[in-house]
Order: C-alpha cells, then structure tokens, then sequence
C-alpha cells in the first residue's frame, strides 16, 4: 500500500552543533506530525561511526539514522583553507552517495531538508520532485545577513568591507564592520564564493526554517516577511520553529559534575565553554584561570589544550597533567586552589545538563547559536567571549537587542588578550551585581517566550504546522498524478 504519510529526508553537516537542531526538528516532524523522517548525517572524520553518533544524540529517536562515510578531501583544497569551507567541499563531495542513498529508500522522500551548508542537494530534490527546505540553525539576524550580502552593489561592499562602515540590511539590525561574517571579507577567499552561493540559494527553497522564535527577533523577522524590505530578496517564507535544544534525559547515574552541582547553592556557579570547537592560545588560558580563581565565585570549566594560532581546532589529544591534576597549561596549581570552588572538565562536558541544573546562575559562552538559545531555554545569562564564525554577531544580538548578555571590552576576535582583571570584573558582575540580576530576570522572560512560541498554537508551533500541511498536501498531490 502507498505511504500517505510525508517522508523527510533531512541531511546535517558534520559538527554537533549543525546535528543537534536538525535531529531535533526530525524529532519533531515524527512526533508532532506523524512524518516519517530519515536523517542522513556527513560524517565529520573517518572514525565517526554509527553507533557513537547514536551515542552523541542519546538515541533512540524513531527516526532512520543514515551515516554517510566520511570523505577524503586531501587535494581537493589548500591544507589552509578555512574550516567552514573545508566543511562545505566535505558536502559536495557527499551529493553522489546522499543520491544513491535516496534512490536505494524503499519509500522515496517527498521533502528534503538542508541545513546552510547543503543547499547544493536541491538540485537532486528538483530532479527528484521533492519539495526542499533550508534550515539556518542559527538566529534569523544571520540568516538575514547571508542572503543579503549576494545582493548588494559594489559600492556597499565597498564601504563595508573596505571602509568599515555598518552593512545596511532593509528592515534589520545594521550590522558593524567588527561584528561582521569572516566569510565576507576576502574575495579572493573561496570561502568568499562559497558564502555567496550559499546566499543565492537560500532563496530558491520552498521554506527558509531558523532555530528562533517570533518574539526573539521580531524586527528581523518582521522585514523578512516585508516585500518593501529584505521580503523582496528572501523570497521564501521563513518559518522561525525554535526554540530547538536537546531533549535532556534524567539521567540513570548522577555524574560526578551534576552530584557537584547538586551541592552548590541556586545560581552560583558559572559555566565556561567555547562550544565544540572553539580553543585559546596559551596567554589567553593563563588570563582566564586568574580571572575565574579572583572572581572568587563557584565554576566549571570545559578545558582545552591551547591553540596558539586556531581559534576553531577541534580534535586533540589531552594534555599532560601535574601532581594535582592540573592541566600543564593551566597556572601551576590552579585545579588545587580552586578545588572548593570549582571543577576543570578537560574536553567536553554535558553542557544541556549543566545549563538545566539549578545551581547554574552564568554562562561564559562562545556564543554558538545552539549554546545560545540552550541558555535562554535554562534562563542563563551569558558573557558573550565569541571566537569564530557567526559567533560575533551573536554576541552583538545577545548583548544590544536581547539585553541578556554582558560584552567583553576587548574583542577576543581581534586576537586581543582579554585579561585576568577584566574576567573577575565581569564574572563578578554577571554573578553577583545588580545587572547580573537584572539579565537573570530578563532572560527567564525569553524563556518563557520560547516556552510558549513552542507550545500548542504558540508562533513556532504554528509555522511548523503550516509547512506539515503543505509537505502532506504535496504528497497528496503526487499520489493523485501517480493514479491517473
Ligand atoms: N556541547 C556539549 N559539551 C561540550 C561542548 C559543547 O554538550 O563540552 C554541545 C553544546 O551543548 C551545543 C553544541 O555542543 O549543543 C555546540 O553547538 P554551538 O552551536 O553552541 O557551538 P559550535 O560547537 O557549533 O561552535
């Protein structure tokens, strides 16, 4: 008998960070709406295997789980080549396998869901009849910005790569020459061009989703939808459908972090992390490690080795340790001195559990959207420290217009130090002053709008809806010229 109920294929990227919100909607689409889903996943280097992605997303999902090997790109790039781009030649040389994998489907997809950097797998969704979406998994000020930059002149270029000045975006959030998207500086950068493209097509979807809600971005989402402003280049409707965070299981066994935090008081311990990928050079460590032990307040620490000239290495290997445990790139006996107060975690840390325990009042963040919006979803306020990618704007969103966010003087994107007595000063402020607590209380606001943007009849649930609708009222379609 044939299928009447839509089939979606979703496709992520590699990174956690693109995977995380692309399951979840998948999750999302199964449960809410009765679709079949098959999330086909890139992997991310040659020893991801099925089961430690399983592993990763806390499965069982009911959703088919499709790895696609990872690709060998030596020679296909400069050894230099910026990561994003990196990421995006590992995607186009995955199409040939993500087509036979949909061929070989016993019920062929009616949709296919992208995220950003798949947005070259609409042409086989045109080919296959399928309807194609986008998925930005970041904020909608982003998404505005990358497919805005494609259609501006080369005077605007101009003034805002050259002469520094803010890119105009109809209807948005002008955004500064210091907050603005690496991938747009250099044109000789095939990151550059890549970006571009990516700008292009984001229009030729059916639907544009982004991991936001209604009343986070109201003004960009506002021009989005005007054909007098940004509307008339994002042709596309845009479905804000977040909040979308992990989904956290109580766990089985208390890990000895949350038995930790489970003897701390309410709101006092901040969290430091800089996402999946995100390192510091070696002065910078040194610097944090007194900011955080002259704070004097309660933490933990996701560590890293340092990174003296990467701000985005990703794969290490573990430092060697001193008697007390100290990582050698933290200051000498640092694990002692602060071991009634804090934690140092080396690598990797359950971040969705940590932001959801009670004992967890800040949040020093690299700004990652999806680090971002699971601190809004916790109401956490942040110190915006961003690193790379979209991360400065973020920060510019977190700290201006959402107001729950304390900025950094320095700009740890210029490569500036950010030094110790800046960190205690901000830690201080975001954990015990009055604009800490003023933040708290804002950011429990977001998230109670996010709360109810997600719930029956609330604006993400609804926009979700709409495209469900439009995805089954399709297949009926196909069904129909099938039979005749
Ligand atoms: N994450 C985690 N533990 C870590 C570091 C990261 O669980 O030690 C998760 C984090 O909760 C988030 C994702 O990895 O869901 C990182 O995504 P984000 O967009 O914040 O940053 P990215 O790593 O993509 O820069």
């Amino acid at each position: 008998m044939q299928n009447t109920k839509p089939h979606a294929c979703l496709l992520a990227s590699p990174g956690i960070g693109h995977l995380i919100p692309v399951l979840e909607l998948g999750k999302r689409l199964v449960t809410l709406h009765g679709f079949d889903v098959t999330l086909v996943v890139v992997a991310a280097d040659p020893s991801t295997t099925k089961s430690q992605l399983l592993k990763q997303v806390s499965s069982p999902y009911p959703l088919n789980l499709v790895l696609l090997p990872y690709k060998d790109i030596t020679g296909k790039l400069d050894p230099s080549s910026h990561m994003v781009t990196r990421l995006i030649v590992i995607m186009r040389e995955s199409l040939p396998v993500l087509r036979s994998t949909i061929i070989a489907m016993k019920v062929r997809p009616t949709v296919l869901i992208v995220d950003l950097f798949g947005t070259e797998a609409f042409e086989m969704a045109r080919e296959f009849g399928m309807l194609k979406y986008v998925f930005d998994t970041s904020n909608a000020w982003f998404l505005a910005a990358t497919a805005y930059f494609p259609t501006i002149d080369k005077e605007a270029e101009h003034e805002h790569i050259n002469k520094q000045e803010p890119l105009q975006i109809p209807g948005c959030k002008p955004l500064r020459f210091e907050d603005t998207l690496e991938a747009f500086l250099n044109p000789d950068d095939p990151l550059y061009v890549e970006y571009l493209r990516i700008g292009i097509q984001i229009p030729m979807a059916d639907g544009i989703f982004a991991n936001t809600w209604q009343d986070l971005e109201p003004k960009t989402l506002g021009a989005m939808r005007d054909r007098d402003l940004l509307g008339r280049i994002i042709k596309a409707p845009v479905y804000p459908i977040g909040p979308l965070v992990r989904q956290v299981e109580p766990p089985v066994h208390r890990s000895k972090i949350l038995a930790w935090l489970d003897m701390q008081p309410s709101d006092s311990v901040i969290y430091v992390s800089f996402g999946s990928g995100g390192t510091l050079s070696t002065k910078q460590i040194t610097e944090l490690a007194w900011g955080l032990e002259l704070s004097q307040q309660r933490f933990i620490w996701v560590v890293r080795p340092p990174m003296d000239h990467d701000v985005s290495g990703s794969f290490f290997t573990l430092g060697s340790r001193r008697d007390d445990d100290t990582p050698d790139y933290l200051p000498d006996g640092f694990v002692t001195r602060t071991q009634k107060v804090g934690l140092v975690v080396q690598m990797w840390a359950p971040q969705a559990e940590i932001l959801g325990h009670s004992s967890v009042g800040g949040f020093l963040s690299h700004c990652g959207w999806n680090s971002t919006v699971e601190s809004i979803v916790n109401g956490v306020p942040m110190i915006a420290w961003p690193l790379y990618a979209e991360q400065t704007m973020n920060a510019a969103l977190l700290t201006e217009e959402l107001d729950m966010a304390l900025k950094l003087r320095a700009l740890p994107t210029n490569g500036t130090l950010v030094g110790r007595m800046e960190i205690e000063k901000t830690v201080r402020k975001i954990m015990e002053e009055k604009e800490g607590m003023a933040m708290r209380a804002r950011v429990k606001e977001l998230k109670y709008s996010g709360e109810e943007a997600l719930s029956k009849g609330g604006s993400s649930y609804n926009s979700l809806s709409k495209v469900a609708k439009d995805c089954e009222a399709n297949l009926l379609q196909v069904l129909k010229a099938k039979a005749q």
